[in-house]
Order: structure tokens, then C-alpha cells, then sequence
């Protein structure tokens, strides 16, 4: 069974990014075929957080009109050949590609790889219109604030709108410390108010941005991170496995036990 699935928030700037190019990362490092369609037209970025932004000749926009074959702008990642990359173009508008277009494209990824995964603009404009078109699955990503909530909440009735009904949540950015003084929700309130069911929880980790600088996913560091070990335990699960959750709670108790999780997840 192909898999293709939107990357998806409302919000901006809440992950949706980082989630594609780790759970890229980490699909192929499990052996699995797959490519990451960048449907963030204007304002692409997963090129960059892949490091493979020099390799990019044509975008989604070339084969559309005609300019390229599909093969000819996909840009193959330089560690993980099971990976590839499908850009979008940097100067057009959102409205670029047509819903249709999108379909099409995505059909013509799923002959070629297991995951079609697409990572998807910001708002629920037309780009977010586009960019669902084909999909068949939804991770939504929200960060544990009222307000990136309230935007997943809407986007999860416009994707059931839509026909999409497998849709996982990502609590991303969490900070346990944070949870604890009652300063942010927790990933419980965060379920109660979307009612869909957990694929990851992330931890607030500086990691992240360190590697999002370098173009190397945090999946891809030799020196385990929560984060990077939360991003692989959601690939697995998509793959169906029974992973359990990482405890990040943050009292002294919990350390070693997060450790010792943490150590076990890795051998
Ligand atoms: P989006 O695609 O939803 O706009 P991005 O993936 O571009 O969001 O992430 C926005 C910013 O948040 C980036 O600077 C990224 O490095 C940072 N970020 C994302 N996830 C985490 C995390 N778990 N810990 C720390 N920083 C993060
Ligand atoms: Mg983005």
C-alpha cells in the first residue's frame, strides 16, 4: 500500500518542516522508498533543511508546464538513497499549481516510491487547498499554545472536509519543565481539545535548530537527542510498529528512567 501523506498545522512556523525532512530521513534509513514534495511554494525551506538546496535545477513548476520530466527535478538526497526531494519553485505565487496539477503529480510519485509525504504552506488558503488535493493521510503539527490548537482544530475539519480521515496528531516544542508550573498545556489537553489520535510528542530541543542550520536532520546525529529519538519513533509507528511514548517528564526520578528508554530505543 502506497502511503501519501500531508504534513499539515494552519499555523506557521510550528515544525511542519522539521517533521518532513526527519521523518524523511528516518523512513529511509528503514529501508523505505520515499519522496518529500515541498508544496510550500514562495516560501520553500525544505530544501535547505535537507542541505540539498544547490542540487536544485527544476521545480515542481517545470514539470507542470511541460519544461522537465518528473525524474528530471528530483533532487536524490546526498546520504539516504532511498530519499529524494521534489521542490518547489522559490519566486511563484501560491496559487502556482492548481489542485489538479498536485493530484497528478502525487500519482505519478506513488509508481516510483512508498511514501509520497507533502509539506504543506502555512494558512488554509489555496497553497494548503493544493497541497492536500492528493493526500490520503494528514499529520497534523501543532505546538502545545492556544493558538497553533485552534488553528489544527480548524484544519482538521477542513481535512475531513476534504475525504481525509486518517489524521495523526504531533505535539511538537513541548517543555516538560514548562508542563509542570502549569505554564503550558500539556500533551493531554492538547488531545482532548482535537480528539485525534498521538503519533509523537517532541521536546523543545536546541538540537533542532543547530541541525536545521547545518542541512542535516537531528535523525541523522550520532549522539542521541530526545528529539531526534522522538522523530524516529514516529516513522516507526507510521510503519505500524508499537513504539511506546518517551517519558519527558523532568524530575530527578524520571532521568534515569528517560535514559535508560532512551538507551533501549537505540540498541
Ligand atoms: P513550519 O514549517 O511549520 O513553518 P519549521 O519546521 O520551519 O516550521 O520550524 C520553525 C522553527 O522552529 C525553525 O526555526 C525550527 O528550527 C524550529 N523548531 C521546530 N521544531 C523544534 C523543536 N522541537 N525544538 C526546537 N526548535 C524547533
Ligand atoms: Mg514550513
Amino acid at each position: 500500500m502506497k502511503r501519501i501523506i500531508v504534513t499539515t498545522s494552519g499555523k506557521g512556523g510550528v515544525g511542519k518542516t522539521t517533521v518532513t525532512a526527519n521523518l524523511g530521513m528516518a523512513l529511509a534509513r528503514l529501508g523505505r522508498k520515499i519522496v518529500l514534495v515541498d508544496a510550500d511554494f514562495g516560501l520553500r525551506n525544505l530544501d535547505l533543511l535537507l542541505g540539498l538546496e544547490n542540487r536544485i535545477v527544476y521545480t515542481a513548476m517545470e514539470v507542470v508546464s511541460g519544461e522537465c520530466r518528473l525524474e528530471q527535478a528530483l533532487v536524490r538526497d546526498k546520504r539516504e538513497s532511498g530519499l529524494v526531494l521534489l521542490p518547489a519553485a522559490q519566486n511563484r505565487n501560491k496559487e502556482a499549481i492548481t489542485a489538479e496539477q498536485m493530484k497528478q503529480l502525487v500519482d505519478s510519485l506513488t509508481q516510483m516510491y512508498d511514501y509520497v509525504v507533502i509539506d504543506c504552506p502555512a494558512g488554509i488558503e489555496m497553497g494548503f487547498k493544493n497541497a492536500i488535493a492528493g493526500a490520503k493521510e494528514a499529520l497534523i503539527v501543532t505546538t502545545p499554545e492556544i493558538a497553533a490548537v485552534r488553528d489544527a482544530d480548524r484544519v482538521i475539519g477542513l481535512l475531513e472536509a476534504q475525504g481525509i480521515k486518517n489524521i495523526h496528531l504531533i505535539v511538537n516544542r513541548l517543555r516538560p519543565a514548562m508542563v509542570q508550573v502549569n505554564d503550558m498545556m500539556s500533551v493531554q489537553d492538547v488531545q482532548e481539545i482535537l480528539s485525534i489520535p498521538l503519533i509523537g510528542v517532541v521536546p523543545e530541543d536546541e538540537r533542532v535548530i543547530v541541525s536545521t542550520n547545518r542541512g542535516e536532520p537531528l535523525v541523522l546525529s550520532e549522539t542521541a537527542s530526545l528529539a531526534g529519538t522522538a522523530f524516529d519513533h514516529i516513522a516507526r509507528r507510521l510503519e505500524g510498529e508499537k513504539v511506546e511514548f518517551l517519558d519527558l517528564e523532568p524530575t530527578q526520578d524520571n532521568f534515569f528512567a528517560r535514559l535508560r528508554k532512551l538507551l533501549f530505543s537505540i540498541i
